[in-house]
Order: structure tokens, then sequence, then C-alpha cells
């Protein structure tokens, strides 16, 4: 029997789709009025199993329909009234290396990955449904030209419920780690879980990075190119057609909105808290364990 559809994932869906009708009347507007700035989406991905590649190449192949596909390391102005994607992934599943990389590599699309340093060679993910990451080795034969390397973290950690040296460490030892391995700059950094706050964001500028990726949709670079922090969207082979096609149209970029509703309804006592999964969830996101 098909599992259910969850209730949240149908509403989401269909607030999107109302978001991406005004949306479409306010480009319209400036369509009007002469102004048509680019607008550029980052999609996150995590795992792409095998039985999903073909969903995935899908995914792609409705990606360069719609837009320009950016390297989200170096993307800076972008032209007016274009559109263009950028392509990430979490972890560092091997799948990504033996599914992904192929069906990218085939349409010449780059992307972005981003490395829990202490997790290479080992299983990451919850318990019982953990997958194997790359090896060091694996990493280091990523095709340069493609594929870029990004920090996330050493060990994976909820970055703002460490103490703030703690937190530093994973920040600064991972970038150098992945440096040493990779022999080149590592620049970028995601926050694992999404987590952040302005301490971690100055951290992160601390520690040598020049831009930063948070789990929060929003369109990126439209500040010129040079934003520090930069928003994007979650992903999976297995969205529903329209669910990823309004994604990548910036149609869920409600959703921080909604969340700092949801705070302000539950009397939250910061933004990072709302920013992120609720703790039980993330215990269970964080076991790992060797393999
Ligand atoms: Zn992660």
């Amino acid at each position: 029997m098909a599992s259910p559809i969850p209730i949240s994932r149908t509403v989401k869906c269909a607030m999107s789709v109302v978001f991406y009708a005004v949306q479409s009347l306010a480009r319209l507007a400036r369509t009007v009025a002469g102004k048509r700035p680019a607008r550029c989406m980052i999609l996150y991905y995590h795992s792409v199993p095998r039985d999903q590649r073909a969903r995935f190449a899908r995914q792609l192949d409705v990606i360069r329909r719609h837009s320009h596909v950016v390297d989200v390391t170096v993307a800076g102005a972008l032209a007016s009234g274009h559109r263009y994607t950028g392509i990430t992934f979490d972890d560092a599943f091997e799948n990504y290396l033996t599914e992904a990389l192929p069906e990218l590599a085939a349409r010449r699309m780059p992307s972005t990955m981003f490395v829990i340093s202490g997790a290479l060679g080992k299983s990451f993910g919850p318990a019982g449904r953990s997958e194997k990451v790359m090896t060091a080795e694996q990493l280091c034969s990523l095709p340069q030209d493609l594929v870029s390397v990004g920090s996330h973290t050493v060990s994976h950690p909820y970055l703002p419920e460490l103490a703030l040296d703690h937190a530093r460490r994973e920040l600064r030892d991972s970038r150098a780690s992945l440096e040493q391995l990779l022999q080149r700059d590592v620049s970028t950094f995601s926050f694992p879980f999404g987590g952040f706050s302005s301490a971690l964001v100055d951290f992160c500028r601390e520690a040598g990075y020049r831009r930063t990726f948070t789990t929060l949709p929003a369109f990126a670079f439209s500040a010129g190119g040079d934003e520090f922090v930069v928003g994007r969207v979650r992903v999976d082979p297995t969205d529903w057609p329209l669910e990823f096609r309004l994604k990548l149209a910036g149609a869920y970029n409600w959703l921080p909105w909604a969340f700092a509703l949801k705070r302000k309804l539950k009397g939250a006592r910061s933004v990072e808290q709302i920013l992120t999964k609720p703790a039980a969830e993330r215990s269970v996101v964080r076991e790992w364990r060797e393999n």
C-alpha cells in the first residue's frame, strides 16, 4: 500500500501555489515598471539513492529548462531578467559520487558539496537509516572543474547549543583539515541543521570563510552577489514535480516568515530557535557511527 501523503507537505505545497500567484503578479508589476531583477534559488540535496537517480536526472532537466546553473562559491552579480539556480549537497554521501555526479557531469552542471570532515569514510544519518559517506580518497577524486567543496563542520553538531569555543573549533578545524586534504582553498560553509546566530556568522568570517549557507529559502545574490549569509531551499529526488518546480521558482520563500510567526506565537526566546528543527528530531539525526 502506498504511504499516506503527509498533510504538512500538502499544505506547504498549496500555500506555495498561492504565494507563487502573488509573486507572479508582483513580478508582472515590476516588469511593467521596467524593472526586471535577476532571481537565483539555491537548492540543497542530501542523498541520491540509486533507485531515485532517474527522478534526480529529471529534476536536473527541469532546472536546465528553467534557469542557468551557477557555481555558488563564486557567483556574483547576476544579469537582470534572468533566472539562475545553484545546486548544493550536504553531508557528502557516497551516492553523490556514484549516482548524482554522473548526471550532473553529463549536463556540465557545477555543484557544491558541504563535507563533515570528521565523517569521511564513515556512516552518517538517523539510527537505522545512516548512509555511507565518501572516503577521503573519493573526495579528492571529485573533478575540480565541476565540484567545489565547502565545510559542514567536523562532527555535525547543532552549533547554537555549543559553548562558543567549541563552535569556533568546529568551524576552524573542519576548514583546516579539508584544505590540508584537498590542497586548495575551502571558502564556503553550510550550517548543520540550519542552526546559526549572529555570533556564529562572525566566527565564520573569523575562520576565513567567504560565504555561508543556511536552510532558509530565499532568493540569493539579490544584493549584488556579496551576501555573506545565503539562503537555500531543501529539495529531494522524491519531491513531487509540482513541489520541485515551486521550490525552484522561489515559491517556498514564504517559509521563513511562517517560522517567524510561529516563533512569535510560541514566544520563543531567540531567532535561532525557529530557524532549526525541533530538538528531538535533531538528536536523532545527530547519531552517526563508524562503518
Ligand atoms: Zn548536514
